[in-house]
This record gives C-alpha cells, sequence and structure tokens, in this order.
C-alpha cells in the first residue's frame, strides 16, 4: 500500500513536472525560449495591495484575486505570470494595522522598473490585472504615460464592463445593498472564500460597520478623503453575506474575461505598430 501511494506520487509529481508552468518563479531557465514562444511574448503582471479587508478576510485578498484570475486563464491561454506585485496607491488605509503604502514616487518607479525587466526577458506585449479598487486612478495613468519615451513592448489593463447578463445574475445571487459592497463586502468575500475558504473567519464580518457613513456632502468635488469619509473603518459592505457560489460565479466570469483579453493581445500587432510609428514621428520632429 505505501509503496503504491509513493508510486503514485512519484507518477504524479514527474507528468506535473513535464507541463510548461504558467508561474514565471516555477520557470527553468531552459524553459524560458518555449515559454516566451507559447506565451505570444505575453506576460501577466498580477497587481493587489496588502492592506486590511474588514476584520474577516486576509490583508492580501486583492492579490490573492488577481493572481487567481492570472494563473487560471494561463492555464487556459498560455501566458507567463510575474509573482505577486503587492505596492499600489492606499494611502487611504495607513490608520489600519497591515497596511503597506509606499511614496507614490517610490511605487512609480518600482512598477516602470518591473515592467522594464519583463520586457528586457524577452516579453513583448504585458497585460496588468489589477485586484485593488485603490490603483483605478493610478494605473490608467501609468500606462497612459508610457507614451512619454518610445518602447519596444505593449503594456495592456485589463478592465472589464459587465454585461447585463452578468449583472441581473450577480444581483440575483447577492443579498446584500449593492450600492455599498465595495470593499470586503458580500462580493469580496465570496472572492476569497471560493479561492482561499482556510483564510475567511466570516463571524468576525459582523463585529464593525461597513455601511456608507456618508460624512461629506460636496456634490461635483473631489478630494482625498472622500473614502475615508464614507468608510473609516476601511469596510465597505456585508462581508456575513458573502457565499461561496457567488465567488464561484463573479471568478469564473472574470477568469472567462482575462481569458478572451489574452486572446486577442496575442493575435494583436496593430498597438506595437501604431507606437513605432507614433515615435517615429515624434522623434522626426520640426526643424
Ligand atoms: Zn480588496
Amino acid at each position: 500500500m505505501k509503496l503504491t501511494l509513493a508510486l503514485l506520487f512519484l507518477i504524479s509529481f514527474t507528468a506535473i513536472a513535464q507541463d510548461l508552468p504558467v508561474k514565471w518563479e516555477e520557470l527553468r531557465a531552459s524553459d524560458w525560449d518555449k515559454a516566451l514562444e507559447k506565451s505570444g511574448y505575453t506576460c501577466i503582471l498580477p497587481m493587489g495591495v496588502i492592506e486590511k479587508h474588514g476584520l474577516h478576510v486576509p490583508l492580501g485578498s486583492d492579490i490573492i484575486k488577481a493572481r487567481n484570475w492570472a494563473t487560471r486563464a494561463a492555464e487556459v491561454e498560455y501566458a507567463v505570470v510575474f509573482p505577486d506585485f503587492i505596492y499600489g496607491q492606499i494611502f487611504e488605509a495607513m490608520h489600519q494595522p497591515g497596511t503597506i503604502a509606499i511614496p507614490s514616487d517610490v511605487l512609480w518607479a518600482v512598477l516602470e522598473a518591473t515592467i522594464e525587466e519583463i520586457a528586457r526577458n524577452g516579453f513583448e506585449k504585458i497585460l496588468i490585472l489589477n485586484g485593488h479598487g485603490g490603483n483605478n486612478n493610478f494605473i490608467p495613468y501609468f500606462i497612459q504615460a508610457q507614451l512619454g519615451k518610445r518602447r519596444d513592448y505593449a503594456l495592456f489593463l485589463h478592465s472589464r464592463d459587465a454585461d447585463p447578463e452578468y449583472n441581473a445574475k450577480l444581483n440575483q445571487l447577492r443579498e446584500s445593498d449593492p450600492s455599498y459592497d465595495q470593499h470586503a463586502g458580500e462580493r469580496e468575500t465570496s472572492e476569497i472564500l471560493y479561492l482561499r475558504p482556510d483564510l475567511v473567519i466570516q463571524e468576525r464580518a459582523d463585529d464593525e460597520s461597513g455601511k456608507d457613513m456618508d460624512r461629506l456632502d460636496l456634490p461635483d468635488l473631489y478630494t482625498g478623503i472622500w473614502w475615508y469619509a464614507g468608510f473609516p473603518n476601511h469596510y465597505a459592505g456585508e462581508g456575513s453575506a458573502g457565499s461561496r457560489e457567488l465567488g464561484k460565479f463573479i471568478t469564473e466570469y472574470q477568469v472567462e474575461s482575462v481569458v478572451r483579453a489574452l486572446r486577442l493581445i496575442k493575435e494583436d500587432d496593430t498597438v506595437i505598430e501604431l507606437q513605432n510609428e507614433y515615435f517615429d514621428r515624434v522623434e522626426k520632429g520640426f526643424r
């Protein structure tokens, strides 16, 4: 019996070892050319941040989500998945335990250097998958600023427009008020319940309020304290309503959408062609 188990383990281990891993850090140097070719020179950069997620789901929930979308999608449509990028815009949660908020110029430089290293290693197309809502202004600006100098690679951000059918099903499955289900609430708790149930202590979700405190009334004005004004507990929604079923639905939808994005990116030559055309014109100048 013991021998059979050992043999089975050896067989399965050997079988796994022969595959081409999707994770950058699991590839052997001898796999590199094959991984570049099979990926269509495409690398995924999963981005999250380390921050409080209510009292019940882990600090790394955002990177857990982004890493899972990346690896699950890459297993369907091959791409190489860069190790977790855990730095992001998170100045609104420095009053909470465990937050890692690095200065904006350092964040920019580390992300820039990371992208450059991915490209230097042979990738021509880089897809950012972002699991952190606080990055929603930062990443598009970072990508827009790519046009500041010539690049021999294209950088993409996956951002899904949820279709009406998905929204209808989501609202059918969701029990809490969708208007403030934003951070560690029913939706996000469900995702972690599906991906890492071992890290969720759902009974703690109601020990703090995730309701919008609505402490600012300044229509048409934006201010950095807007999030804290509404959600000083850095918790928005009702995590206690979360379910594995909802998490499975959300994750599968997201992964499907990333697979589609990967296929589009791998087939596309237009972005790099247009970038080259653009920089040829910039460098030609006006003299
Ligand atoms: Zn989150």
